[in-house]
């Protein structure tokens, strides 16, 4: 299975998912769809949604409280179009009370802060909400077997900075092969970066960057991903070691996106891990939001031409020209190395099928 091959089994892979019967249109504003909807039940109380299995949605409420408890509800009817996907803060109304038996309705969801999305493929206009309110996204990616790809990588941070949630890598089995060469790839992000080793999993470092934050765990299957949650979370008994030729359907049952908690003595943070989803199309991606979050390059390009793709050969570009003219430092020019980069991950994928619209 290719990388960027549309024809993958992504789709498949989201069958179970309740999710995956909900397409909302794409925002043409950018990042921040917002709710319209104002709550129409003033009592409600407010919980997050850890997970979604077969139209009943898990929701903890009064979390870190004294009478913390996870509840299962339905959605109402009136939201039956809205996608709520695992990290919403829902309103929820009804039987709140969490015992055997009881169902609590959602009535509303609250404006998201960040909202992962994938397309079908790159050409796909139609998006999928993934997970809701995450800050960070954790990028798990082998040393080898399976060989590490910059490119898998790079597609991935432009997901989240497109969503504006911070990337972090974590290079696993690096016993199996040095990961130096393939890091520096990477020089001109700001990207923090772990390596991980059977035996030596930097389970204290990784856990403190979780502390007070939603992290969404992302990698490609068989990279240890789930060997990694379970070390953080040791209540998690995530299925490691699963093989690439098992079936579709056997891999499925296996597989739900779910909220877990961390927990350490300097705090908790909640990660999320998400099986089914092993690469992001990019069609809905904004440009503008890969540059923003080049701070002090979208400064400089404020000068650019109007619609400038700041690629290599964009004409009169002010990034290109102020690094023509010695005016950017090393670190600068890496930095703009991997704009261009991740630029390019987003204009390749334009080019692949150009203005054809997805028949999906
Ligand atoms: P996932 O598909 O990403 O969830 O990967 P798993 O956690 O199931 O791991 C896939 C395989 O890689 C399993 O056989 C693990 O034991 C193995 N594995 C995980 N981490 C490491 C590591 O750091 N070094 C080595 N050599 N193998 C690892
Ligand atoms: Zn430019």
């Amino acid at each position: 299975m290719s990388w960027l091959d549309p024809d993958d089994d992504l789709d498949d892979d989201f069958e179970d998912f309740d999710e995956s019967s909900i397409r909302v249109r794409p925002n043409p504003k950018g990042n921040r769809p917002r709710t319209k909807r104002r709550p129409a039940h003033e009592d409600a109380q407010i919980g997050r949604v850890l997970g979604v299995d077969r139209g009943r949605y898990s929701v903890m409420l009064d979390e870190g409280g004294a009478n913390e408890r996870t509840i299962t509800t339905t959605r109402a009817r009136e939201l039956r179009k809205t996608p709520i996907v695992t990290g919403d803060q829902a309103r929820v109304v009804g039987d709140t009370s969490g015992t055997e038996g009881t169902l609590g309705r959602i009535v509303g969801i609250v404006e998201r802060s960040s909202l992962l999305r994938r397309s079908a493929d790159d050409t796909d206009q139609v998006e999928r909400v993934i997970v809701a309110n995450a800050d960070q996204m954790l990028i798990v990616v082998a040393a080898a077997d399976p060989e590490p790809r910059a490119r898998l990588v790079d597609r991935y941070l432009v997901a989240a900075l497109d969503a504006g949630i911070r990337p972090l890598l974590v290079v696993t089995k690096t016993d199996l092969a040095d990961p130096t060469d393939f890091l520096s790839y990477f020089d001109g992000l700001d990207l923090r970066v772990f390596t991980s080793a059977r035996g030596q999993m930097p389970t204290d470092e990784i856990g403190e960057a979780l502390i007070g934050h939603s992290t969404v765990f992302v990698g490609h299957s068989g990279v240890g991903k789930s060997t990694l949650v379970n070390a953080l979370v040791p209540t998690a008994k995530r299925a490691t070691g699963h093989v690439n030729q098992v079936t579709g359907r056997g891999r499925h049952t296996s597989s739900s996106t779910v909220s877990l908690r961390y927990e350490s003595t300097e705090g908790s943070g909640w990660v999320i891990d998400t099986p089914g989803v092993r690469s992001f199309g990019l069609g809905h991606v904004n440009p503008a939001g890969i540059l923003a979050s080049f701070t002090e390059l979208a400064a400089i390009a404020e000068n650019c031409p109007r619609g400038c793709t700041h690629l290599v050969d964009a004409p009169d570009c002010a990034l290109i020209e102020a690094a023509q003219e010695g005016e950017l430092s090393d670190t600068e020019l890496a930095r703009l190395d991997s704009l261009q980069r991740l630029l390019q991950t987003f204009a390749d994928k334009a080019e692949a099928s150009p203005g054809t619209s997805s028949a999906r």
